[in-house]
């Protein structure tokens, strides 16, 4: 196993290898081929991201603590808090939906903040232990699945549905979590994560005394990124390998079993294993859970004269008459046309890898990056009925209560996204890589 200079980089999304340029502070490197931004020069990254953390930290203690907003209707006060409105759905019998809730809301962030906080505490001794970069890769792992941008969303859908009941008051804990949001985007564009690998010790100590011996030279001009057909030489046509953890490229002995990444010790895959067959999986049972998810009720609320069930689409009806049309548009596309535009795209780019498509490259990969993107804000709806729930809680006069199709709902939400990560961009260009012994399309 021959470990890779930095400068040499396969990209993680189509594979092409290629050299990063010394980088002006503040410049950025994207791939030649598929645009994926490959390298940035951060200057003060690790100070000034640990400065941004300790604050993420204490917005995300106020933001637990204090109560999200209060309501008060005939004489009667309400007040919730983030894990206030699990707990409503946990004891309303909605178990499964509350742990998701709590994981997005609390648990996703808190591992992502107390986990960069340790590893920049940790690597300012070097080089820093190999547990740094465990934490590391988990919290990088853990990042799409804290969710506090869409919460908020979710909140401001819930005020509104609730306003005509009753007055509702923001409380701190909601200019917190506002806060948090802004501290943790901050805290992703200062982040260099480069850096910080550069300054752990390696898994495999050998790999390490390696690339830091005198004898250990960069590859000449070309010689990577060949010369024949330049912009053309794939890490799997070199049989190189990244480590989809720390983004180190190996040269491994056996191509089939590639082993573990000599510096962070995940193992390493020429391409994600099964990606196909997995993200099909995961598609179909996306699109089951979508049929109950759109025809049971998410909500149901019983006052002494009534009882009215709603589902998505009367919910975002119900919002459109009370006059809030960018609300409904917004909870229609979140809830209804995003997980349906998720499965068919993905379904899309499985079929379009099946059958060797060799055309729209570019398009099909940006669709799969939007896909990634936009997954996560389908859960509108989910955190939408959580809050609800949590405040109109006004017995006997009213209350609200979840509905069955939530937990389907939110099946269809965590599915595509498992989808999404499942699939393996790269599998898009590597049609391209085997041209020569396919020339045209098979369907
Ligand atoms: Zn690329
Ligand atoms: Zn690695």
């Amino acid at each position: 196993m021959i470990p890779f200079p930095e400068s040499i980089i396969a990209c993680p999304d189509c594979d092409l290898l290629q050299r990063i340029p010394t980088l002006t502070p503040g410049g950025t490197a994207s791939c030649l081929r598929c645009g994926h931004t490959l390298a940035s020069s951060k200057p003060d990254s690790l100070d000034r991201t640990l400065a941004l953390t300790v604050a993420a930290l204490i917005a995300l203690i106020i933001a637990n603590v204090m109560p999200l907003m209060g309501l008060s209707a005939v004489g009667r006060q309400a007040v919730t808090t983030i894990l206030g409105g699990v707990l409503k759905l946990w004891q309303q019998g909605h178990q499964i939906t509350a742990v998701l809730v709590a994981f997005c809301t609390v648990v996703a962030p808190t591992v992502h903040i107390g986990f960069t906080l340790t590893v920049l505490l940790a690597v300012r001794q070097t080089p820093a232990p190999i547990w740094v970069g465990t934490l590391l890769r988990m919290a990088d792992f853990n990042q799409p699945w804290a969710m506090l941008e869409v919460m908020m969303l979710g909140i401001l859908v819930a005020l509104i549905k609730i306003a005509d009941l009753a007055t509702v008051i923001p409380g701190v804990g909601m200019f917190a979590v506002g806060a948090l949001i802004m501290l943790i985007a901050a805290m992703t564009v200062s982040f260099d994560k480069h850096q910080v690998w550069s300054q752990i010790r390696w898994v495999d100590g050998e790999g390490q005394q390696l690339t830091s011996s005198p004898e250990f030279k960069e590859p000449a001009e070309g010689e990577v990124e060949g010369k024949e057909t330049p912009g053309e030489l794939t890490g799997i046509k070199m049989g190189l390998v990244l480590c989809e953890g720390c983004g180190l490229l190996t040269k491994p002995t056996d191509l089939e079993k590639p082993g573990h990444c000599p510096r962070c010790g995940q193992e390493l895959e020429l391409r994600r294993p099964n990606s196909i067959q997995r993200t099909w999986a995961l598609l179909i049972a996306a699109s089951i859970c979508y049929i109950p998810a759109n025809l049971l009720p998410v909500m149901s609320t019983t006052t002494p004269t009534y009882a009215e069930k709603d589902t998505i689409m009367s919910g975002v009806v119900l919002l459109y008459v009370h006059g809030s049309w960018p609300l409904a548009l917004i909870v229609f596309v979140a809830s209804v046309v995003i997980p349906m535009a998720k499965i068919v795209a993905l379904a899309y780019l499985l079929i379009s890898v099946q059958c060797r498509f060799m055309r729209s490259k570019e398009e099909r990969i940006r669709l799969y990056r939007l896909v990634e993107i936009v997954g996560r804000w389908s859960m509108l709806d989910v955190f939408v009925v959580t809050f609800v729930v949590a405040l109109v809680q006004l017995q006997p006069l009213m209350s609200v209560g979840p509905g069955a199709g939530v937990v389907f709902f939110a099946a269809v939400v965590v599915l595509t996204m498992l989808a999404a990560e499942t699939f393996d961009p790269r599998l898009i260009w590597d049609s391209r890589n085997n041209k020569e012994e396919q020339n045209d399309e098979i369907c």
